[in-house]
Order: C-alpha cells, then sequence, then structure tokens
C-alpha cells in the first residue's frame, strides 16, 4: 500500500523533491524510495513506522526527514548515510537509545528534534553532530547529558525541560553561542558557574526545579528572559549562624600559606612552586574571600547576597531579589561581614 501511495505522491506531487507521506497508516517505509536518490524533504510524520528500511541510505541528497509520531525505537543506523541531512524529527517515538554509529554521517544536521521519547541517557557520540544549532530532547527521562554536548560550538537552543536531570556540567560553559536554555521541571539544585560564562545567552528557564541559590557573577548574564517559577529560592531572612572557632586541615592551612605568600610575589616560594605542578594544579582552584582578600581552598563559608535582577530581565513573578552564592574564608570574616550578606542555616 505504501508503494501506492508514494507513486501517487510522486505522479501527483508537482515537485519531485518533496514527498509527503504523512498520517497515512503507513508500516513500512516504501523501499522504492531508493528510486529517488534525489529526494530532499521526506515527511513521514504521523504514521506506524518502526523501523526504517535500509533502501533509505540511498536518499543521499535529503535535508529534512520528518518521523515524528511514529513507533521508532531507536534512532536508527541508517541515519549515519544521510549526509546531506540538515533537519531531523524524531519527536513522539518510543526511542530509548541512539544505534551505533547513527550519529556518524550527520556532519550536516543543524536540528534534531526527539522530544517526547524514552531516552534515559544520551550518547558520547552526539559529540559528533558537528554542525547542530537546535536540540531539543523535552519529555524525556535524562538523567545527565554527556559532557561531549557541550563541545557543539555552533548549539545555540538546547531544549531539556521534563526530563530527570539533577546537574548541569561546568563545561556548559563552552558553548559559547548558546541563546536559548530551557531545563523547565528537572530536579537540578545547582547551576554550574560555568553558566555565567555565556555571553549570548539571552533566554533561560529553570521553572520547576530545586534551586535556592545562584552562582557568583549570575547577575551579570546579558539575560533577556529569565523564568524561575517553582524553585526554593533563598529569601531575604537573616539566619543566625553559630559563631564558630574555624578548624582548618593541616592541607587548607598549608595551602592557604602557600597561596597568600604567592599573592605577595614571595620570591622563595614563587621560583619554588615552578618544581611542583601538582601543587600549581590544586592551587589554581583557590577561591579569594571578598572579605579579607585573602585565598583559600576548600573549607569556607557559603553566604547568600541578594542583588535586584537587572533591568532588562524579564523576570517571572517570584523573583523579587536574585539570591547570589558568596563564599568566605572564616567565621571570622564572617562576623565581619557588610549587613547584606547573609549566612545560609546548616541543615
Ligand atoms: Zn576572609
Amino acid at each position: 500500500m505504501a508503494e501506492k501511495l508514494l507513486l501517487r505522491a510522486i505522479k501527483g506531487g508537482k515537485n519531485t523533491h518533496i514527498i509527503t507521506l504523512s498520517g497515512k497508516k503507513i508500516i513500512k517505509i516504501p523501499s522504492t524510495l531508493e528510486k529517488l536518490p534525489d529526494l530532499k524533504t521526506l515527511y513521514l510524520q504521523n504514521n506506524l513506522i518502526s523501523k526504517v528500511c535500509p533502501e533509505i541510505s540511498a536518499l543521499t541528497q535529503l535535508t529534512i526527514l520528518n518521523l515524528g509520531n511514529n513507533l521508532l525505537e531507536e534512532v536508527p543506523e541508517e541515519m549515519k548515510y544521510l549526509t546531506s541531512l540538515k533537519k531531523l524529527h524524531l519527536f513522539g517515538n518510543r526511542i530509548c537509545r541512539f544505534a551505533s554509529g547513527a550519529c556518524d554521517g550527520l556532519q550536516n544536521l543543524i536540528l534534531l528534534n526527539l522530544n517526547d521519547n524514552h531516552l534515559t541517557w544520551l550518547p558520547q557520540d552526539v559529540g559528533r553532530l558537528k554542525s547542530l544549532t537546535h536540540l531539543s530532547v523535552n519529555c524525556n527521562e535524562l538523567a545527565s547529558i554527556p559532557i561531549e554536548l557541550c563541545f557543539l560550538k555552533d548549539l545555540c537552543e538546547l531544549q531539556l525541560n521534563y526530563n530527570q536531570l539533577t546537574c548541569i556540567p561546568e563545561e556548559i560553559k563552552f558553548l559559547k553561542k548558546l541563546q536559548k536554555f530551557l531545563l523547565v521541571r528537572n530536579y537540578i539544585e545547582v547551576l554550574p558557574e560555568g553558566i555565567c560564562n555565556l555571553k549570548k545567552l539571552s533566554i533561560l528557564d529553570i521553572a520547576g526545579n530545586n534551586i535556592q541559590i545562584f552562582p557568583p557573577r549570575f547577575h551579570n548574564l546579558k539575560l533577556t528572559e529569565f523564568y524561575c517559577e517553582e524553585n526554593p529560592l533563598f529569601l531575604k531572612q537573616p539566619t543566625v549562624a553559630l559563631q564558630q572557632e574555624d578548624i582548618w586541615s593541616l592541607q587548607e592551612i598549608t595551602s592557604r600559606y602557600v597561596m597568600n605568600q604567592l599573592a605577595g610575589k614571595h620570591p622563595f616560594l614563587t621560583r619554588a612552586i615552578e618544581h611542583y605542578p601538582e601543587v600549581r594544579n590544586l592551587i589554581s582552584q583557590a577561591k579569594k574571600c571578598p572579605i579579607c582578600g585573602k585565598f583559600f581552598l576548600s573549607i569556607w563559608l557559603e553566604c547568600v547576597r541578594f542583588v535586584p535582577p537587572p533591568k532588562k530581565w524579564k523576570i517571572s513573578r517570584n523573583l523579587q531579589l536574585v539570591p547570589l552564592q558568596v563564599l568566605i574564608c572564616s567565621y571570622k570574616c564572617f562576623n565581619r561581614r557588610d549587613p547584606d550578606l547573609f549566612g545560609i542555616a546548616q541543615v
């Protein structure tokens, strides 16, 4: 039946570069497609296709393929032969995995729509989709995203709404062209500091997560829209912190000493440190106390500062003040803090 429909579509169509066979209850992709190597656009959405036929591999000129709302269970291996493909729609299937090699030939793909499937993970191979600018994987079961995804240098839109993400990798900072980032309804508790490096980011939606505080420099983002409803954001309520003595580990004491001597350009240590790459690596992770200006390594007090949202941000109603994370070096400095810095009660 599908073959007949195809013939009819070819005869009836004015443009032989486009075939539309959507909503025809097709179970099997017509194999005669292989006789149309110049085909540019193929619409097969809203059918009952559970497998892609091998003949589709002949469509090396195809630029748009829509297989949305079918019964596929994987991103088919045959995709790797569709080397001209620019837009691939696979939404509304039952996809729970990528066939091995599926991403291999998709060097020109700019849009991939995998919304409404059953993916629990994305393969590292997505890093091979070098031209990708738009990726949406809304309404799946993703528990994490692969770091390789953060190296798609042209990606400008990333939609991951309604998944089970608990964190976002720090490497997100490498998505230099990202403009739109949607993370609605996940289980994210902390946004990575790297997000503050996304200079092009203009729309960020984190509604429905578990975020209490934002990384330092977050308010410097040039957002136009920011939505954060239904997050347990810190509100401006002073908490009484216990004024304990600080107990530091030997490593912390030593590294603070070394880091602060280095900051003062201590001649002997400055020379000596050249011979200890591991120590250099360790102290490169140093943080600077905003109160005393000194460096510390791994023991700190987490505080929160509330800043008004930048005027250019279009924001959700629940956000009166943006709670920003501030790390300080000691209780000594905590006791010297200015009145708009609040301690966070340790639960
Ligand atoms: Zn300090």
